[in-house]
């Protein structure tokens, strides 16, 4: 074919059609009314609030779900308290890692369930929960389940002991993942667990107590508080616990940090992030295009560790950039549950918000905005897939997170001035590096201040790796012997 012909079939792509392929929900049902999970059974919050949770690819509700109040967190805290000091600490690594292989299995046989629940309650496209969420949420349990028995051959001293209570709060981006982040090394360490999901998508971490349930888990072993930041607040405050692992925003991070000092809690942050992907001249331009696309518009954007700033050498940038506008009218925005959708809705209104806000300001500094041509639906919240061109460092966007579809490129000459541009920004949570020399990938991984380099690839996850950041992108590791650390007295 010649590169004209070539042109041409790309153009035509994207007139393709797709058939609508939706993926049946009749797997799920979800309860009108949800109660929080403590002690191993559902009940109402102490004062009978209820909140909404709702789709948000049609702002229709799903559900009303408790809303955790004080009274609430401390029995959480005393039924994990109790189960720490009566069951799951004395019992044998070897009897602990069974109910995490119990509930990875049970999260395998029920991954359809998790996944269109996930879809319905985030908004992400069934593609992703089905294959990205959901097994590596199972896979998290199995990689633990294997810890349990062998803590003090982890390298963390000869007789590692467990903490005590953990106290979990969670962001909406990856709901059953990052609960599975929290939960599976802090039970394969021994700790018992008050995790509180956030309350735009608080449905799968109910499913998931539901499993330990199913799995025969020990009653206070886990427990769901659903409910807002002020739920959030009281669990981390709360003297009965000895652990505090938070992931969400930077600003609430460092409020839990002040919240916590002094107290002797063990303490995890996984915040914001503001990713270089970076691009050289030699690098093979349509697995950079690939690695750029999926580093940003994966989930929407709503990614910690999302590439959402583009540094490509100026040599190549008009044609790198060329063949990401094509790629980017390929993309398929709509139904979360259409298995044919690539890009699905803004979690919430508040979100949507944010990134308009941010979006605007984009042009009003003067950088360009373009985004391919592309329906929105009507009802729901939505943004279309956005690339910002003629950004300079001192911009809104590119300095501060979007947490949202939305990339800023900028360009580079050399090597030093790609470190010192992906350098320049309080967060160090991740980097990608596109280029066909071993020896430029290791030069600049050792100069990157992130927590995560990729190379050649982007947003790729194993339980076994570590995971976390630098500076205002927090501190701690979560995946791999390094999470064990997190919960262990060693
Ligand atoms: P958020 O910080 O507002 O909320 C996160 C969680 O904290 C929610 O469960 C919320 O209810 C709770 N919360 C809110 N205020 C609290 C308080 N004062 N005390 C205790 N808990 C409180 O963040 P978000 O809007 O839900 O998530 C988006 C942010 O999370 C982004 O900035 C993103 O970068 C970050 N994030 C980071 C990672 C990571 O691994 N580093 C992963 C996902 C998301």
């Amino acid at each position: 074919m010649t590169a004209t012909q070539g042109s041409q079939a790309l153009d035509e792509i994207t007139d393709w059609a797709y058939a609508p392929a939706p993926q049946a929900t009749d797997v799920v049902s979800i309860a009108p009314e949800n109660g929080l999970f403590i002690g191993g059974e559902f009940a109402p919050a102490a004062d009978g609030r209820q909140f909404a949770t709702v789709n948000p690819a049609t702002e229709e509700p799903l559900a009303q779900v408790a809303e955790a109040g004080q009274a609430d967190v401390d029995r959480a805290v005393a039924a994990a308290t109790a189960a720490y000091e009566q069951v799951w600490q004395p019992m044998p690594g070897r009897e602990r890692a069974k109910y995490l292989y119990r509930i990875a299995r049970i999260i395998q046989e029920r991954a359809r369930e998790f996944a269109v629940l996930e879809s319905l309650d985030n908004g992400k496209p069934i593609r992703e929960s089905r294959d990205v969420d959901v097994p590596l949420a199972a896979a998290h349990f199995f990689y633990y389940a294997g810890w349990a028995d062998k803590l003090e051959y982890a390298g963390l001293g000869p007789a590692p002991r467990p903490l005590g209570v953990a106290g979990q709060v969670i962001p909406w981006n990856f709901p059953l993942l990052m609960a599975a982040w929290k939960l599976a090394p802090a039970l394969a360490a021994g700790n018992t667990c008050v995790l509180k999901p956030a309350e735009t998508t608080p449905l799968t971490a109910l499913l998931l107590a539901e499993v330990g349930q199913q799995a025969g888990l020990p009653p206070g072993v886990v427990n769901v508080l659903t409910g807002d930041g002020a739920a959030g607040a009281a669990l981390v405050a709360h003297p009965g616990v000895r652990k505090v692992a938070f992931t969400g925003s930077t600003e609430v991070g460092k409020a839990i940090a002040r919240t916590v000092a002094g107290t002797g809690k063990k303490l995890t942050l996984e915040l914001g992030g503001k990713a270089a992907n970076i691009v050289f001249d030699d690098a093979p331009v349509d697995q950079a295009v690939e690695g750029i696309v999926g580093g940003i518009f994966f989930n929407q954007g709503h990614v910690c560790c999302a590439g959402s700033r583009l540094l490509v050498q100026e040599s190549v940038a008009e044609a790198v950039l060329d063949r990401l506008r094509r790629r980017m009218t390929t993309l398929r925005l709509g139904d979360p549950l259409d298995k044919n959708t690539d890009v699905g809705a803004i979690n919430s209104r508040v979100q949507l918000d944010k990134i308009r806000e941010l979006s605007d300001s984009g042009e009003q500094e003067g950088a360009e905005r373009w985004s391919p041509p592309c329906q929105l639906p009507e009802r729901g919240f939505w943004f279309p897939p956005t690339i910002f061109t003629g950004v300079s460092q001192s911009h809104r966007i590119a300095r501060e997170e979007i947490f949202g579809p939305v990339l800023s490129v900028l360009t580079f000459r050399t090597p030093e001035e790609a470190v010192a541009k992906a350098n320049n920004t309080p967060y160090g949570l991740s980097a990608g590096i596109w280029t066909d020399k071993g020896s430029r990938i290791l030069w600049l991984a050792s100069r990157l201040r992130a927590g995560v380099v990729w190379a050649g690839t982007f947003n790729k996850f194993d339980p076994a790796s570590p995971f976390g950041g630098y500076r205002e992108s927090g501190y701690g590791r979560e995946g791999g012997r390094h999470g064990l650390a997190a919960y262990l007295d060693a």
